[in-house]
């Protein structure tokens, strides 16, 4: 067995686990593998040991990817159809790349760049599925709107005609210990619990609440997360600047 696919084994092993302790099945909670600054071969070899959905951070390099793999995986199987997140911040003059060739799009924290989305999203691709991304713990230099803004940002956007919002996303600052982090958690949980129950037109679909990293995700699964994005966990340690 490869690295990566011991690797992967490992880490779906740490969410079933985290999924019993938290009462939950292993299929509430859906691994997202972050390939940032790895190549296409090594996520083919994550595609190999069965991984289908990939994160990305940096728009030129996973586009890169994305096109990489199509080339190399028969488009006639259904069964390897690969599924591609952004989870990277988006400038404006790079949303038609996002537009175009990923899936799914976890860091929409601005209406411009929603709106922006949704014009250039081909006709042929079914919507982009976004999340909002939320800055739980009120940290100064993230992205991601305050808590208070979401349910606005999440209406506006379910308006626009190409897009279809999912649920919210965040990466809150590093905290020490499970206890710190299932707090910090714990009120992005609230935060999708209060906008899902709302069951408004345009929102029907909210049921994704993407929490939880390599370092954490024991504690975002007893949250409730229902995607964890783990880099280092699958892929090893990254290795800095990225492209
Ligand atoms: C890099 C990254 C991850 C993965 O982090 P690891 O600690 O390597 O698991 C998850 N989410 C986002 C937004 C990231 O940028």
């Amino acid at each position: 067995m490869t690295t990566i696919a011991n690797n992967l084994q490992q880490v779906l092993g740490r969410i079933a686990q985290a999924c019993t302790d938290a009462g939950r099945g292993p299929a509430d909670v859906a691994l997202l593998a972050v390939s940032k600054t790895f190549g296409a071969d090594a996520v083919m070899e994550a595609v190999t040991a069965g991984q289908r959905a990939f994160g990305e951070n940096y728009i030129q390099e996973g586009v890169d990817k994305i096109l990489a793999l199509r080339a190399s995986l028969p488009v006639s199987q259904p069964d390897v159809a690969l599924q591609w997140h952004c989870i990277g911040p988006i400038q404006s003059n790079k949303t038609r790349q996002v537009a175009e060739h990923f899936d799914w799009v976890h860091t929409v924290d601005r209406l411009k760049i929603a709106e922006r989305l949704s014009a250039q999203r081909p006709d042929h691709l079914p919507p982009l599925q976004i999340c909002i991304q939320v800055n739980v713990d009120g940290g100064t230099t993230k992205s991601g709107v305050p808590p208070a803004e979401v349910l606005d940002l999440a209406r506006a956007v379910a308006k626009l005609p190409r897009l279809q919002v999912r649920g919210i996303m965040s990466i809150p600052d590093h905290a020490p210990d499970f206890e710190a982090q299932l707090a910090i958690h714990t009120s992005a949980r609230s935060l999708f619990d209060q906008i899902s129950a709302l069951g408004e037109p345009g929102l029907e679909g909210f049921d994704t609440l993407s929490l939880g990293m390599t370092a954490d995700l024991e504690a975002a699964i007893r949250a409730g997360s229902t995607m964890v994005r783990v880099g280092t966990g699958v892929f090893g340690g990254r290795t800095y600047p990225a492209p």
